[in-house]
């Protein structure tokens, strides 16, 4: 049997390690895919340091990585409408059974020579895309854009906030901009952070430890405060500065995950401004194609999102550098 080097976790001992596994072979409807690219993301941080755990993971160990771009490597036996050397990009995930399944995490995912995929989470990609900008539309764009979208329902006009500019927070910056959202407010401690949310359209970009934050974000939006907030951090201390300064009947969208308590300090105040707080998580099953159409239609951009690539032998690296935001890195991509 063929066999090819993948980037594996075990779960139990959260060791990660590049091992050489059997090459698998596409059954009914799936197609294999040859890896071009594959994305780090916070969440493969927060999976080999233990704050995340597979919810449905058959077995101890899996194949990490949920945003992949690659090339048709063979089909399945009833597969047609594909041929193989076709540019394709893969949905982060797929429901099975009514439940909601993460590649990467509760599937073999991409930091891998080959990924198998459910041809419904295949999407073409038209060669104006390279595949490092394409493999980071699932998750790293596509979360936001759900948020923004489809959770949040921003408007054109409503005034934003967004909490962490990391590799989803700068794409949201991007993607309100692209929705007509006006004024954009960036929230992160870090300079540089600030500093690119305004190359990527941010109108003000403040640091949450300003003592004037509520006072600026007034000001900026002409005392009318946000109308929906983002945390992309996953951080206690985020969440309960974005409802100090959310409008009457805004809406604080949670991105980020965290194992932490969420705490709503003053419910009176929360109750009369009739404020909302929603969970979101991945992006509906149009996400993935309605980016890669923008991207190809030259309304999105994600040129400047690709900070480093590194072979596969280097995931471990990678992830530490993310871990560590050495470089401030968007995104990280591995090459196999
Ligand atoms: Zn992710």
């Amino acid at each position: 049997m063929d066999q090819m080097r993948a980037a594996r976790l075990h779960i139990p001992s959260r060791t990660l390690t590049i091992e050489d596994v059997p090459r698998p072979v596409p059954g009914a409807g799936q197609v294999l895919v040859k890896v071009e690219a594959a994305g780090v993301c916070l969440s493969d941080v927060h999976l080999i340091d233990g704050t995340l755990t597979p919810t449905y993971l058959p077995g101890d160990s899996v194949t990490l990585g949920h945003e992949v771009a690659g090339t048709i490597a063979a089909l399945g036996p009833d597969v047609t409408g594909w041929t193989a050397g076709q540019r394709v990009v893969l949905q982060a995930g797929e429901v099975r059974d009514g439940r909601l399944l993460t590649r990467g995490v509760d599937y073999d995912g991409g930091w891998a020579e080959y990924a198998l995929a459910s041809v419904g989470t295949v999407f073409a990609l038209p060669d104006s895309i390279p595949s490092e900008q394409a493999a980071i539309i699932p998750d790293a764009v596509s979360t936001p854009w759900g948020a923004i979208t489809t959770t949040a329902g921003v408007r054109p006009a409503q005034a934003v906030g967004v909490w962490g500019i990391g590799g989803l927070g700068a794409h949201a910056v991007q993607l309100l901009r692209a929705v007509g959202a006006h004024p954009i407010i960036a929230v992160d401690p870090v300079p540089a952070a600030r500093r690119r949310a305004l190359d990527f359209g941010a109108d003000l970009a403040l640091d949450p430890a300003d003592p004037q934050l509520r006072e600026k974000v007034l000001e900026a939006t002409g005392n009318r405060a946000l109308e929906a907030a983002f945390d992309f951090a996953g951080d206690a201390a985020v969440r309960e500065q974005a409802l100090t300064v959310l409008a009457p009947k805004g809406r604080l969208v949670l991105v980020g995950l965290t194992d932490k308590p969420l705490t709503v300090t003053d419910g009176t105040r929360f109750s009369y401004l009739q404020h909302q707080i929603l969970g979101h998580y991945g992006s509906e099953e149009n996400a993935v194609p309605q980016l890669v159409a923008l991207t190809e239609g030259g309304r999105l951009d994600f040129s400047r999102s690709i900070t480093d690539v590194l072979p596969l032998a280097d995931a471990a690296k990678a992830v530490q550098r993310l871990h560590t935001k050495d470089g401030d890195p968007i995104r990280l991509i591995l090459r196999p």
